[in-house]
Formats: structure tokens, C-alpha cells, sequence
């Protein structure tokens, strides 16, 4: 893009990556993404080309085989891959939010074991929290996980996990009663495990099932499915963290980046609809002249525009925050709320001006309005980024009276 979402103060190295990430998604993933994406097929010769690049590990340190980057320079990337296909930057996304949990929280060995393999994109990451009684409200998690001599024992079902059949590790969180006797806080008796399973459906480890994809209105490629653990034996190692008790911790820390890369996820995807109404408005004559022309096309481009560098502002700044090594949940809410419903605002205005061929399948646009959505929902929703927001707000302006 031209003129909008450009990012000041960037080094060399990080334009270098994201010039290379832009001309992989203008070459190699907009020319083939709706067609894909209408088939529901996994875009493996992309995941496959993001490998290439390193991708998978660019947040993960060098000393691990990564590259070592920064939260922003991740975030772009995500800006840009989304701008392509939204899909493809969920495939990232879990791995990634897996990948920090790892380097933030793990033990020594378990980041020896598990960051080269991920940051080489071999071993893929699935994140899960969700259940089919509950999203919004992790302290409601029913799954259990009880000590049996050196292993626990998972029962439960889990709902929701993107990229829960082609993953091949999966952070899952659950209750856990050792040490944490009846009436312990919700968020202290959680604990988060790391399960390694062979990718697909059906029965893919002992006592792990992953059932089959969820039919989804948008978001299509990117496989979302269930996960039903019935006596899942996990060895004690595999604790993220090697102690019990932290996993909601752990997963809050890890969604809190996830909310900067959904932040991205909407600006890539507003960006995209707005060259799509920009573009077509030049194009499409009515009354004698482009519609671009008439003052009412004019004001819902300069709205359009205005909310695509609004939300691109406060995406980097959240991510900004996070990589100065402040907390930035008041910023990611911020920025995850604000860019999602913009999002959704700019991909409308610019199916309205493509008029009826908007609901046509032959154009992009029509992809982007069942995308948009998901973002309002994944790492929280509007309602629960207001509840977050609120309650920093009154945390910093509390009254002195
Ligand atoms: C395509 C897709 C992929 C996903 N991927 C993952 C994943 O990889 N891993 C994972 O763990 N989860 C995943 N999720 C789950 C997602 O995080 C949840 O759907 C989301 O958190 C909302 O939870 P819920 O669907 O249970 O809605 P609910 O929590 O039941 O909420 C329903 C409605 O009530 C509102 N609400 C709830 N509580 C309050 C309150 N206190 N005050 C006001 N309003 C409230 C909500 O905002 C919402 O509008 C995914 C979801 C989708 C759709």
C-alpha cells in the first residue's frame, strides 16, 4: 500500500522482512487465496513458502533457531499475511501465542526439546481454552488433570482449537486439584499442559481425539475442530513450566500478544478491503461518471481510510509497549477492539460500493465480509476487551477523594 499503515522508525532489518513477507503475499498468496479458501482447502505450498522464510520462528530466539524478533515486527508481518488471507495468519498465530508461552514460561528442557522444531515450523502449535459450556469465562473450565505417580490423567472436552488437526503440540489448559485443595481461586488450580499428538482426525494419541473440522461460515483452510481428552496420560515433564497451579497466568500472557496479532489480523484485512472499494469505485460509472466521483463514495473512502491508519497506530503501539517490557493489556485490549470493529466497518463500506457484484463469489470482497466476524470473537470479544479496558482504566484513574 502507497500511502496508509506505514510504520515510522523501523530498522533495516524489519523493513527487509517485511518487504519480503509483502511480495510473498502479493505473489503468492492473493492470486490463489479465494479460490482456496471457497474449496476449504489447507494452503500447503504457503505454509510451506512461510517455512521457507522463517516465519514459524520469527519471535522464537536465535539461540534457538529463530530469528529473534520483536512483537512489532511479528505484528506486521501478521498485518500483511492477513492483508493476503486471513486464514493463513491464523495458522501462524497459535503457533506463535504456543511458541511465546514456551519461551516466556517453559523449563530449560522443555524449550531445548521444543523451540528449534518450532521455529523450523516441524512441530505446529494449537492453543486451547475453550469448551463447549464456555469461551468467554476461563475460570468455568471443567477439563480436569489428576496426578497418577510420575503422569496425569486429562479428561474433558475442549471446542474451538484453530489448527487443532494439522498441530502436532497443543497448550492445553485444565483444571488441576493437586496441591490445590477445594476452594483454591479458579485461576490458581489451573494448569497448563503441553500435548504432543500426531497431526489429523480421529484417535491421535492415546486417549486424544481430534473429531473432525467445524463447518465455519468464514475462516475457511485454517482447520478448527474439538479435542476430547478421556484418560490422556501426560508425563510430568510436560507441565509447562514444570509447576502446577500457573496455567492461567501463562495463557493470559499468551493471549494478551495474540490480542496485538488479532489487532493485525483486522488492520490487514481492512487494508485489503479498503484497495478492493478504492480500486472498484475508480472503475464502476454510474449517472455518467466513476462513482469514485460522487461526494457520498468520496466521504466512505476518506471514513475507510481513516479507520485503516486509526487502528494500524494502535496496533503498533500496543505491540511497542509489549516489546518495551510494560504491560500492554490496557493497549492490546485497546487495539484488539477498536481494529476488529473497524475492521468489520471497512469490509461493509466497501461491499456496499461494489454494489450487487459484492455478493457475487467472483469477488474478493465477498470473502472478506464472512471473514471479518472473527475477529468481533477469537481472544476475546468486544464485550470482554471493554471489560479489561474498564478495569485498567479505573485502576489508573482511580479516585483520590
Ligand atoms: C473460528 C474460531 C476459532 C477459535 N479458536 C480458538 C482457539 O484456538 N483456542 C481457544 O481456546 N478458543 C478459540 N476460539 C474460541 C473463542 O475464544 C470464544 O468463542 C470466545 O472467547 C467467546 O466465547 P464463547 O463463544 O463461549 O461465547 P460466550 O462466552 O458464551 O459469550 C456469548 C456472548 O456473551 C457475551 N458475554 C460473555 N460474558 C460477558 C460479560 N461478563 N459481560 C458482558 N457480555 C458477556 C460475549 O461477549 C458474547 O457476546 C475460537 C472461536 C472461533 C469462532
Amino acid at each position: 500500500m502507497a500511502r496508509l499503515a506505514q510504520t515510522h522508525g523501523l530498522t533495516d532489518v524489519q523493513q527487509e522482512i517485511l518487504a519480503t513477507v509483502r511480495d510473498f503475499v502479493d505473489k503468492e498468496i492473493i492470486p490463489v487465496a479465494t479460490e482456496l479458501e471457497h474449496r476449504d482447502e489447507y494452503p500447503q505450498q504457503i505454509v510451506d513458502g512461510l517455512k521457507e522464510l522463517g516465519v514459524f520462528g520469527l519471535m522464537i530466539p536465535e539461540e534457538y533457531g529463530g530469528l529473534g524478533e520483536s512483537l512489532l515486527t511479528y505484528a506486521l508481518c501478521v498485518e500483511e499475511i492477513a492483508r493476503g488471507w486471513m486464514s493463513v495468519s491464523g495458522i501462524i498465530n497459535t503457533h506463535f501465542i504456543v511458541a511465546y508461552m514456551l519461551k516466556q514460561h517453559g523449563t530449560r528442557e522443555q524449550k531445548e526439546h521444543f523451540l528449534p522444531r518450532m521455529a523450523a515450523g516441524e512441530t505446529r502449535g494449537a492453543f486451547s481454552m475453550s469448551e463447549p459450556g464456555l469461551g468467554s469465562d476461563v475460570s468455568a473450565i471443567t477439563s480436569k488433570a489428576v496426578r497418577d505417580g510420575d503422569e496425569y490423567v486429562l479428561n474433558g472436552q475442549k471446542m474451538w482449537l484453530t489448527n487443532g488437526g494439522t498441530s502436532t503440540l497443543v497448550a492445553v489448559l485444565v483444571r488441576s486439584d493437586e496441591g490445590h485443595p477445594e476452594g483454591t481461586a479458579p485461576h490458581k488450580s489451573m494448569t497448563t499442559f503441553l500435548v504432543e499428538k500426531e497431526p489429523g482426525f480421529g484417535e491421535v494419541r492415546p486417549g486424544l481425539t481430534i473429531p473432525g473440522k467445524i463447518d465455519k461460515m468464514g475462516y475457511k483452510g485454517v482447520d478448527t475442530t474439538e479435542l476430547i481428552m478421556d484418560g490422556l496420560r501426560i508425563p510430568a515433564n510436560r507441565v509447562l513450566g514444570g509447576t502446577t497451579g500457573r496455567g492461567f497466568y501463562q495463557m493470559m500472557d499468551g493471549v494478551e500478544v495474540g490480542r496485538v496479532n488479532v489487532a493485525a489480523r483486522g488492520c490487514g484485512v481492512a487494508q485489503r478491503a479498503f484497495e478492493l472499494g478504492v480500486q472498484y469505485a475508480q472503475q464502476r460509472h454510474t449517472f455518467g461518471k466513476p462513482i469514485a466521483q460522487h461526494q457520498a463514495i468520496q466521504f466512505k473512502l476518506a471514513e475507510m481510510a481513516t479507520k485503516v491508519e486509526a487502528a494500524h497506530a494502535m496496533m503498533v503501539n500496543a505491540a511497542r509497549k509489549k516489546d518495551s517490557g510494560e504491560r500492554n493489556d490496557l493497549e492490546a485490549g485497546m487495539a484488539k477492539y477498536l481494529a476488529s470493529e473497524y475492521c468489520k466497518e471497512v469490509v461493509e463500506d466497501a461491499f456496499r460500493i461494489h454494489g450487487g457484484y459484492g455478493f457475487s463469489k467472483e469477488y474478493e470482497i465477498e470473502r472478506l465480509y464472512r471473514e471479518a466476524p472473527m475477529l468481533l470473537i477469537g481472544e476475546g470479544t468486544a464485550e470482554i476487551q471493554k471489560m479489561i479496558i474498564g478495569r485498567r482504566l479505573l485502576e489508573e484513574y482511580r479516585f483520590q477523594g
